[in-house]
Formats: structure tokens, C-alpha cells, sequence
């Protein structure tokens, strides 16, 4: 039972899962991200209540890269419905690379496979309705900081503009969808909400939160008001499971069995269903952009405490 988990025994499988920093990279294709500490490993498990046992620099911040993706299709899907959101983007997993345009021209119609790697969440965050990129991000922070119950969480600006100036695939990505009819207006508009919303800073204790309320079936942990509708919280336990640590997924999903979603930062963020949430830091990444440590705690954790919802 993971409540009998203390930030005594997670200190120790921290520093165990530690070691394994050694063997990965920090991602640099966004210079800015380039500069984290790739030694760095710390979680934060909340179980709701105002109950969580952590273990590393929790208060550390970091930016919500791909695991904005989570969050942005749930706004989506509040506000248009399925029907039309995946008129426009996939529910396939794919066992390409997150930033791959393959697909977009084999898979007739190009629409992209799924809202976990870039070219769908790009024709997702298309979708966010408002009058201005500010309009649109604020929804996106409302609905984090309900989560969260932190309204300080904003974006960071130095992460978001060096990710803008040098995001040539995904300005590739968008073209090719623009030109099939997928993504719809202003190509650098969009880039800039998309580069924005990646760039939200967040620390394990609020990702934590944010796991916990996809867990807790929408619901706010404190006052209990429901969020997320369920069958939202349905749909994005499922893309986490099948598409939520990039080509990946397969085998996470196998030696770890939680839906998850990781981001390039070297952040995940884990929902265990009916009420845990998880939010990990370890800036090293795997060749697949995946944390490391973070992959080799989550499989000490689900294995010591029976995880796996499978
Ligand atoms: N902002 C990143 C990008 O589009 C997010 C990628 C990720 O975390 O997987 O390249």
C-alpha cells in the first residue's frame, strides 16, 4: 500500500534511482533547457487531502514541456467536444519520435495520430479558444491553477522565447498541416502559444496536483468540485497510457503500468487511478526524451508498492 510510503524510504529510492543520472543527457535542442542540472532527481506523491510524502528539491521549478499536452487537450475537449476535436487530430499511438513529420504524409487524411507528440498537440492548441494568445494562455493557467490551487504558476519567458527562436521543426510541423487544412490561421500565432504553454513552470509539489486531479477523476482535491468532467479524465488516463512516454509508452507501460506523461524538461507526471498523484524532476533524458531516473524510480515505486493498473 502506498500509504504506508514515508519520505524516509522515497529518500532512499532516490538516491538509489540517482545513479542512474549518469546515463543520460539533458535535452539542449532547446538551448535554455540546456542548462539544468543533470544530476537532479526529486518527486513529490500526492494523495490527496493535502497529503503527499516527497523526497529531493521538490521547490525546484522547471517548465511543463509535453506535459502541457495533457492539459491543453483537456481544455480542448471542454470546449468543443470529442466529436470535433478528433475530427482534427488521432486516438493511435505511433512508435515514432514526438517531433516526427513522417506520419503527417503517409497517414491519409494527414491529420496527425495522436495528441501526445507534437504535430497533434500543435493542431490542439489551435483549437484553445480566445481572442488573443494572452486570452488563450490564461484559460490555460485557470485551469492549472484550479488544479494546483497555485496561482503563481505562470510561464517563463527566457524558456519560451529560446524555444520560439529555434522551433524550426514544429514551424515545419505546422506548414505541413497548414497546408492540409489541419491547423488554421496564423502559423507563428500558434507557435507562440504553443511555445508559451510548454514553458509553464511548475515545481513536483504542483505536478504532483496536477497528476492527482487526472487521477482523482477530475475532481479538485480540496474542495471537490469536478474540474475535468470523468469521461475528460478517461480520455487523457488513456492517451497517457498508450502515447504518454513518447515511443516509449509500450514498454513503460509494462515495467511501470500508470498512466503518465513525460516532457522534455525531464519531468513526468503520473496519475495512478482513484486518487494518487506523482510529479518527478530528473533532467537527464533518455535517446526516446524520457527521465531516466524518473523511469527507474516510477519501476522501484510501482513494483514496491503495486502500481500497475494492469
Ligand atoms: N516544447 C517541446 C517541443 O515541442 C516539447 C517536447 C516534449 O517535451 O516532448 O519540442
Amino acid at each position: 500500500m502506498i500509504d504506508f510510503l514515508d519520505d524516509e524510504i522515497l529518500n532512499d529510492m532516490v538516491l538509489e534511482a540517482k545513479k542512474y543520472t549518469k546515463y543520460g543527457v539533458v535535452a539542449d535542442y532547446i538551448p535554455a533547457l540546456g542548462e539544468a542540472n543533470p544530476e537532479t532527481l526529486s518527486i513529490a506523491i500526492y494523495r490527496g487531502n493535502k497529503n503527499y510524502v516527497a523526497a529531493g528539491n521538490i521547490r525546484e521549478k522547471f517548465t511543463l514541456q509535453s506535459i502541457s499536452k495533457v492539459i491543453i487537450l483537456a481544455v480542448a475537449l471542454m470546449d468543443h467536444g470529442e466529436e470535433y476535436v478528433f475530427s482534427r487530430v488521432g486516438m493511435e499511438p505511433t512508435g515514432d519520435p514526438f517531433n516526427s513529420i513522417a506520419k503527417l504524409e503517409t497517414n491519409i487524411p494527414s491529420k496527425p495520430l495522436n495528441p501526445m507528440i507534437n504535430a497533434g498537440a500543435l493542431a490542439v492548441t489551435n483549437m484553445i479558444i480566445g481572442e488573443s494568445t494572452a486570452e488563450k494562455l490564461g484559460r490555460i493557467l485557470s485551469l492549472i491553477h484550479e488544479m494546483t490551487g497555485n496561482t503563481e504558476i505562470t510561464y517563463c519567458e527566457r524558456v519560451a522565447k529560446s524555444e520560439l527562436e529555434t522551433a524550426f521543426l514544429n514551424r515545419s510541423l505546422c506548414y505541413f498541416m497548414k497546408q492540409h487544412g489541419v491547423v488554421r490561421g496564423e502559423v507563428e500565432e500558434l507557435l507562440d502559444l504553443y511555445t508559451k504553454q510548454c514553458a509553464i513552470e511548475v515545481d513536483c509539489y504542483d505536478l504532483a496536483k496536477l497528476g492527482y486531479v487526472i487521477a482523482n477523476e477530475g475532481k479538485n482535491p480540496v474542495t471537490d468540485r469536478q474540474i475535468i468532467p470523468l469521461h475528460i479524465t478517461r480520455i487523457l488516463k488513456t492517451f497517457m497510457v498508450t502515447c504518454g512516454m513518447y515511443n516509449s509508452s509500450g514498454e513503460f507501460a509494462i515495467k511501470v503500468g500508470i498512466p503518465s506523461k513525460s516532457g522534455v524538461s525531464g519531468s513526468i507526471m503520473c496519475s495512478v487511478p482513484h486518487g494518487v498523484g506523482i510529479g518527478i524532476y530528473g533532467p537527464s533524458l533518455d535517446d526516446r526524451g524520457n527521465s531516466v531516473a524518473g523511469m527507474k524510480l516510477l519501476e522501484g515505486l510501482s513494483s514496491r508498492y503495486n502500481l500497475s493498473i494492469f
